[in-house]
């Protein structure tokens, strides 16, 4: 039989904008030690802006947006929403896209074909030209053996810089242009991060995005570089908690995306933000209703009280 005490606990989680999968959940949130922040669409909003276009000598700006919106019309990321967004408000109707293939954590590709509307007759009226784009993290054009030409390669690391996520357009096999992406940390996250520590926690940021934007965002909620661990893969994430774990401690996991679904189900608790994906609540012990972080200090405060309660 289940304790009456938790079952109070679950639904004062309720009251508090948390949904807790079941009462033994409570259980295992009294022994964590160690909090793992998903960086982008947890500690951040995720509602990711385009803030510039660096095209490469001799590439068209407008041209790199447009391939680049096409493909990733197909992606649900946040990166590739902010893309879309940016090149259908500046160019409008974006062409379609065949072989679409999305890299988790790295990012798209796709092939753009687009029919010459040339004057009547003329030979090249109705020619078709496809382009085989592929846009994503820097370290994805590597995978392809794509590199980036010296102005290219600035912009990245201006962006980088700033804190800020440089996203490489390509198209047949050549780097063309920078998209710089950047979101808003929420309000509430720096907060978080101190309560948490006021409860005896280690927080951590861990993000497949790179270490100069991890820095910058840890800086501002409070986390220092031996907390970060930026630049890792989708499966990667998985592995960090199950080192983490085998280093004694007990984890919980705070994520949004695709991405961090593996590792949610890992962690000794998963929490998922409710903004976030179908597959990281699902994969999730608790789901934070309103997306905000300080529940999860409400969360693991409201399990260590239910727990005294009962013994
Ligand atoms: P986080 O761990 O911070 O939530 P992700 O694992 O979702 O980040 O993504 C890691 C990185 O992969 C992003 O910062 C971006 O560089 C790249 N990326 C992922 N998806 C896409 C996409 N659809 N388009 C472009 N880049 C992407
Ligand atoms: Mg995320």
């Amino acid at each position: 039989a289940t304790p009456t005490a938790l079952i109070v606990g679950t639904g004062r989680g309720a009251q508090l904008g948390v949904l807790i999968k079941g009462p033994e959940v409570l259980e295992s949130t009294r022994r964590i030690d160690t909090v793992v922040l998903d960086k982008t669409g947890t500690v951040t909003t995720g509602a990711m802006e385009l803030l510039g276009v660096h095209p490469a000598d001799g590439v068209d700006a407008d041209e790199a947006l447009r391939l680049a919106g096409a493909v990733e019309h197909g992606s649900e990321h946040p990166i590739a929403r902010a893309i879309v967004a940016a090149a259908t408000a500046k160019l409008g109707e974006l062409p379609g896209v065949a072989e679409f293939g999305n890299h988790a954590g790295l990012g798209v590709q796709g092939v753009v074909t687009d029919v010459v509307d040339g004057p009547e007759n003329s030979p090249q009226n109705g020619t078709v030209i496809a382009h085989a784009v592929l846009v994503g993290r820097p370290a994805l054009l590597a995978e392809h053996g794509i590199e980036l030409p010296p102005s290219l390669v600035t912009a990245r690391e201006q962006a980088e810089r700033d804190g800020r996520t440089a996203i490489v357009v390509s198209w047949d096999g050549v780097a063309r242009a920078v998209l710089v992406v950047a979101d808003a940390i929420r309000p509430t996250s720096a907060e978080a991060v101190r309560r948490l520590r006021e409860l005896g926690l280690t927080p951590m940021l861990l993000t497949g995005d790179n270490q100069a934007a991890a820095r910058a965002v840890g800086a501002r909620i409070g986390i220092g570089p031996d907390a970060i661990i930026a630049d890792v893969l989708p499966e990667d994430k998985v592995a960090v908690v199950q080192r983490l774990r085998s280093e004694g401690r007990v984890v919980a996991m705070v994520g949004d995306g695709v991405n961090d679904a593996a590792a949610l189900a890992t962690a000794d608790l998963g929490l998922a933000m409710g903004t976030g994906t179908d597959v990281a609540i699902e994969a999730s012990d608790l789901t934070l209703v309103r997306g905000d972080l300080l529940a999860t200090v409400d969360a693991i405060r409201l399990a260590r009280r239910t727990l005294t309660t009962i013994r």
